[in-house]
């Protein structure tokens, strides 16, 4: 029988409604067996998540001031689910101890974690299956990054004990037994890491959109849903992906050949977006699988005389980011040019010193920094067999009069990202997704 991990994001269980359409989806299939929930998120615009309340009570705490007003907040919401759900279910003593807890400092990510663990505890008890806790099985490394090997292995051998599991996102464990928190969203690499674990066939990850949009909705009205894109392509428009799924939520999947599923908890009816490892089908359609971008951007211009003949060259510039902690995000570069795009917030306050230090490791002719820069990424699988589509970006982008400032196609050929201004970058992703799709 095939075996699925679910995980459901904080809109999809902010209250008692919530958990009902969410117990009636996994219970829609004997294959959903591992349940991994967020803590309760916003009901409505202008509400606040569990986990930022329990962040603004955990630094009252750790100031030394009295935080029981904003605890009895956080306990009321959990009581009214449990109420909104006529469960017979007591958490007065996690209550206590989570609070009293809080005035001993067991630091911040010990506390955002309760959102997460309580309301496994409330979704265990409705549904029937067997709670799991993460911090027992969910490893982190000395130097606070995952570990990855170990806890699958240790999670494989624990989930493959349980028929039906319900795990709490965003935690797991350091060396010395003490809670640590992915970064935020988190709850998305848990399903991740337990999807691979279970060696589910598919991961199936629950929101309140039904998967992604070719476009962003607030450049392009109405953009296309994305039916199937590949694991490549999701990175390569990954400007698009943030606020659906967590970036590194891909990569335990990815790695064990999983696809996964993004569905609406609203709308379970509709198929949502599959995210696999690999295609053959492609939209002919459209050839293109999806736009996204990012504004904000500055490049670093550098002009030599033979440059590509000086070896050593560009590990001399890249090093002088190092040293400044700036990571890049391009590298378009030409014969004697080198361009290096970096985000504006990186560089800010430092250019002066960046040109100072570039121009003594490598001698250029010419050095400056241009800011206002914005990418622009068009990607898709179908670009490798069909010709001429660079073609018809920078045509539909001269049509609307969008000056292109910068070109770079990925050695993959399922993309090409051009760099204007960002005064038109809205009119250039119009233009792009109209000669495309429309
Ligand atoms: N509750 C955490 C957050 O708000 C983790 C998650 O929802 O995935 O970031």
């Amino acid at each position: 029988m095939q075996i699925k991990a679910l995980k459901f994001g904080g809109s999809s269980l902010a209250d008692a409604e919530q958990f009902k359409k969410v117990a009636n989806i996994v219970k829609a299939e004997d294959s959903r067996r591992y349940v991994v929930v967020s803590a309760p998120g916003k009901r409505f615009d202008g509400d606040t998540k569990i986990t930022d309340m329990l962040y603004e009570a955990y630094a009252i705490a750790e100031a030394g001031d009295d935080m029981s007003d904003v605890f009895a907040k956080i306990r009321g919401r959990f009581e009214s689910i449990i109420t909104g759900l006529g469960l017979d279910l007591d958490l007065s003593r996690d209550f206590d101890k989570i609070s009293s807890a809080f005035y001993h400092h067991p630091g911040r990510d010990y506390a955002a974690s309760r959102g997460e663990y309580l309301n496994g505890k409330i979704f265990a008890a409705y549904i029937g299956y067997d709670f799991i806790e993460p911090a027992k099985y969910i490893f982190f490394k000395e130097d606070g990054t995952f570990d990855s090997e170990r806890t699958n292995d240790v999670l494989s051998a624990v989930l493959s004990e349980h028929e039906h599991a319900v795990l709490p996102g965003f935690y797991g464990s350091m060396p010395n037994g003490t809670i640590k928190t992915f970064s935020r969203g988190g709850s998305d690499i848990t399903g991740s890491i337990v999807a691979r674990a279970a060696k589910a066939d598919l991961y199936e990850n629950w929101t309140d959109v039904s998967g992604f949009l070719m476009a962003d909705p607030r450049v392009v009205q109405n953009p296309r849903p994305i039916d199937e894109i590949t694991y490549r392509e999701l990175r390569e428009l990954s400007y698009m992906g943030a606020g659906v799924l967590h970036e590194d939520a891909i990569f335990p999947v990815r790695a064990a050949g999983i696809p996964i599923n993004i569905r609406n908890t609203n709308r379970p009816e509709d198929r949502g977006t599959m995210i696999v490892p690999r295609s053959d089908y492609y939209n002919y359609e459209t050839i293109i699988t999806g736009i996204a971008g990012k504004k904000g951007l500055s490049v670093i211009n550098i002009e030599k005389d033979m440059m590509n003949s000086e070896i050593g060259f560009g590990r001399k510039v890249l090093e002088v980011l190092e040293d400044h902690g700036i990571s890049f995000e391009h590298l378009p570069s030409g014969i004697d040019t080198m361009g290096v795009v970096v985000s504006n917030s990186e560089i800010a306050d430092k250019s002066e010193l960046i040109i100072k230090d570039i121009t003594k490791s490598v001698h250029p002719d010419h050095i400056s920094i241009e800011d206002g820069l914005a990418l622009i990424a068009v990607v898709g699988r179908g670009m490798i067999s069909a010709k001429g589509t660079a073609g018809r970006v920078f045509r539909a982008a001269a049509a609307k009069g969008v000056n292109i400032r910068m070109i770079d196609q990925g050695s993959s050929e399922i993309n090409i990202i051009i760099g204007v201004d960002e005064s038109d970058y809205v009119r250039a992703i119009e233009a792009i997704y109209e000669e495309f799709v429309k």
